[in-house]
């Protein structure tokens, strides 16, 4: 049996299989971006979840070697918004019809319990039916369950890559693979839907590297699985490597429509940024998610991850109608609700 058959079959692969797949991948590509795509109509139907994305803080205290929001970049510009804007943009886009709103951020040492316990007890009800995703980095525990406690239902955690040593030339030696590990296990165990994923193309990355991201993703199982290509960030010591390859994310993404049937796999900022177009093709390729950006314009600029972000725009109502009539012409329609993971649709 070849591991595409197994693949489209539902039988679960080997690290060895996952390495075979995307060996041959160039030869599957058409027909595995349409296998995915067709599998993501079937679980699916047309539908496309919208969830609208804010950024609330570019501090962070860590240091990963890729992203402009480091630490150490000292050129970094930042910002951190306070509660009552961070409540009055995510009413904006539960008003625009959004029914999941996405606060994402550095770690910044501002946003502690006591703060965000307090502001999600505000938003909850501002937003009542609207599901409440965080993506806020590796924090304890008892922090994650207090987080839940308060309202929040799914987390956005990736995981970058599995492999330890690979995860350590993108990571400073206080950041470990283990303790990235247990996060998202403790975020799945405590209820959170869970979001793992990987940068495609980073520094030193290796199709075996891939394969073990693949494998990790069938064992694990995360209702959520963001894929992106990495995109050098002058202000990084990774700053003089090449970017990820597009088409190697998008064969990624597809093997993992087919991996996770049911999963909510977004068309990734980054990938948009490599090129514009790619975000549709992504939708094509298995993805059923978009995060248009809803942060405030004045500090969109400042949450520098990478150059050049294209995020999906969303400025009011215009936006989403100009993105609608994108998405009929690939024969799928955006859907605001909210989206939640089941096994069986
Ligand atoms: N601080 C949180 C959330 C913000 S970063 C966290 O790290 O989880 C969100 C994602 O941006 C990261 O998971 C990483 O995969 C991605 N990212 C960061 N720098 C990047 C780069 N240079 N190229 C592509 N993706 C990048
Ligand atoms: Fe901070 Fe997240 Fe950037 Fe790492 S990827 S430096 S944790 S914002």
């Amino acid at each position: 049996m070849n591991p595409f058959d197994d693949l489209l079959a539902g039988r679960p692969l080997t690290r060895a299989g996952f390495l075979t797949l995307l060996q041959g991948r160039k030869q599957e590509s058409v027909r595995l971006r349409q296998e995915a795509g067709a599998r993501a109509r079937a679980v699916f139907g047309s539908k496309v979840y919208l969830r609208a994305l804010l950024e609330i803080s570019s501090y962070c205290k860590r240091n990963c070697y890729y992203c402009g929001l480091r630490c150490d970049n000292a050129q970094a510009r930042r910002y951190r918004l306070t509660k009552d804007e961070i409540l009055s943009r995510a009413k904006f886009a539960y008003d625009l019809g959004f029914r999941t709103v996405v606060l994402q951020g550095g770690e910044d040492p501002a946003l502690t319990d006591a703060f965000l316990t307090d502001l999600l007890s505000e938003l909850r009800p501002l937003v009542p039916d609207a599901a409440i995703t965080l993506s806020l980095g590796e924090r304890s525990p008892s922090s994650y369950e207090a987080l839940y406690a308060a309202g929040a239902r799914r987390y956005l955690l990736r995981h970058e890559t599995r492999d330890p040593e690979h995860y350590q030339r993108l990571h400073p030696k206080a950041q470990r693979i283990e303790s990235r590990l247990e996060c998202l296990r403790t975020l799945k165990t405590i209820g959170y839907q869970t979001g793992a994923g990987m940068m495609v193309g980073s520094p030193g990355q290796t199709l075996a590297h891939l394969a073990l991201d693949l494998a990790f993703l069938q064992e694990l199982r995360p209702e959520m699985v963001g894929i992106g290509p990495f995109i050098a960030h002058p202000q990084t010591p990774l700053a003089d490597y090449a970017n990820g390859s597009l088409d190697l994310t998008l064969d990624l993404i597809a093997i993992t429509r087919l991996l996770l049937p049911y999963a909510l796999i977004p068309s990734t900022t980054a990938v948009a940024t490599l090129d514009e177009a790619a975000r549709f093709s992504a939708l094509q390729a298995g993805a059923n998610v978009l995060m248009p950006n809803a942060s405030y314009e004045e500090h969109k600029a400042d949450y520098n991850i990478y150059p050049g972000k294209k995020a999906q725009a969303l400025e009011g109502t215009d936006s989403l109608e100009a993105l609608e009539a994108a998405l009929t012409r690939i024969g799928v329609h955006s859907s605001m609700e909210r989206g939640d993971y089941h096994d069986h649709v």
